[in-house]
């Protein structure tokens, strides 16, 4: 099976007399006969690597998991391949954390099969998902790493595998013998950031977790000209990082450093767990009509949307974990947890000063869609404990505000406003306030 071809070609020749077979035995599933996987995408990421494969009807398949060395197979009842499958190979690069190479064949006559050859011991997600937005029926393979290199991605898997569930963070050589991705290469790990902060500690930097919107299979709005969220929103978030992490009295924590999906309530996770300040996420998006323009910002509501456009845009990007597919067979009350979580009016109450802050420095570079920060139920913003913001920075619908986000420098001005006002916030209200407060409470 060294070349992904070979065993494809003269399957083409068996597949008729293969489906004869199957029809005089089970006519039923002869329907199925004529599917093809339409297209198959690879988004390798520091703690998982997606394998998606897609096509018209929904996807049959069985999967084993095979040691020494280590494979996943993926045998595909049923299903032709197509051009998009054979080029899956192609797309595995050397840096993929988890995925050494994908190989294609026909083990037999109705069965397409799909070998993962893996560089360690993985634990693998399986689901499917039904069809949403552009996407069809589709088969979901996650390729997680079976000793977690990020302790909350254990906790999503249901699996603790020797990782305590409260460590702060795994220690990032603590995999042995599995390969472990450079942590420097994924979201930037600073060990320090996610144990006990000491609160009299006046010094301590202000943490802002970054969180570009979007990302992998969920490519956000797009422009007319093709313009796509995820990107716009990634290049903001690099841009924001870079000007915090050279200011003395702060950090930046990279909720997604790479094109690749993760579940809404993992990003608020993944702040929490850093301990952070403040949760940013960076958006950019799309309204039914092309004139309608300017910058937003949003925090979360208890109660219901400020407006019929906040409404309309936070169903929209809650929808992302069904366009990105999550498993929504987790079955974890901890994350449930989180996320039904309401007694956060005061965190609520600091969400809209900072956001007032950054709506006035968005100001000075934008029209603003509505001078006041607007609320609604948006998913993303739900740590009870972080006073978390979305910033909307320009519709990606409206032609001359497509145009100015593609461009670095706009991007660059972006970034600058929402550090700025991020700045003044603190300035006004340093965190170590609220870590007195928080243990005056308790
Ligand atoms: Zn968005």
């Amino acid at each position: 099976m060294g070349d992904p071809l070979r065993g494809l070609i003269p399957l083409r020749f068996l597949l008729p007399a293969g489906f004869a077979l199957l029809f005089l035995l089970f006519p039923l599933l002869s329907l199925a006969a004529n599917a093809a996987i339409k297209a198959a995408r690879l988004w390798p990421a520091q703690d998982y690597t997606r394998i998606t494969l897609e096509a018209d009807t929904p996807i049959r398949h069985n999967v084993m998991t095979l040691h020494d060395p280590e494979r996943l197979v993926i045998d595909l009842q049923e299903m032709e391949g197509g051009p998009e499958l054979l080029d899956l190979p192609g797309k595995v690069g050397a840096e993929d954390p988890y995925v050494e190479a994908v190989r294609i064949g026909r083990p037999e006559p109705g069965v397409l099969r799909v070998v993962l050859d893996l560089k360690g011991k993985i634990i693998p997600q399986v689901f499917a998902l039904k069809p949403v937005a552009d996407y069809g029926h589709r088969l979901v393979v996650d390729v997680y790493p079976a000793s977690p290199v990020d302790p909350l991605m254990a906790l999503y898997l249901g699996k603790e595998n020797g990782v305590a569930a409260n460590a702060p963070d795994a220690a990032p050589g603590s995999n042995n013998g599995a390969r472990v991705p450079d942590p420097a290469a994924g979201v930037p790990r600073k060990p320090g950031t996610a144990a006990k902060r000491d609160p009299e500690d006046l010094a301590r930097p202000v943490i802002i977790a970054v969180d570009a919107g979007h990302g992998g299979e969920d490519p956000g709005a797009r422009g007319r000209r093709g313009t796509r969220e995820k990107d716009v929103t990634l290049a903001i978030a690099r841009k924001l990082r870079s000007k915090i992490e050279a200011d003395d009295g702060m950090k930046a924590v990279m909720i997604r450093d790479g094109d690749y999906f993760i579940p809404l309530n993992v990003r608020v996770e993944k702040a929490r767990r850093a301990q952070v300040d403040l949760f940013v996420s960076i958006h950019a998006d799309a309204w039914i009509k092309p004139h309608v323009r300017g910058s937003s910002v949003f925090a979360l509501s208890e109660r219901g949307a400020t407006s019929a456009m906040a409404r309309w845009i936070a169903r929209k990007e809650n929808d992302a974990d069904l366009i990105g597919g999550v498993n929504f067979d987790v079955d974890d009350p901890y994350l449930k947890k989180t996320l039904l979580d309401l007694s956060q009016t005061a965190t609520i109450n600091d969400s809209l000063k900072i956001g007032r802050d950054v709506l006035a420095h968005l100001g000075n570079i934008n029209d603003l869609h509505k001078d006041e920060v607007e609320q609604a139920g948006f998913a993303v913003l739900k740590a009870p404990d972080i006073p978390s913001i979305l910033v909307e920075t320009a519709f990606i619908s409206n032609p001359q505000e497509e145009k100015r986000l593609r461009s670095s420098a706009y991007q660059d001005k972006m970034a600058e406003a929402i550090y700025q006002g991020i700045k003044r916030y603190f300035s006004k209200n340093p965190p170590i306030a609220r870590s007195k407060l928080a243990q005056t409470e308790n």
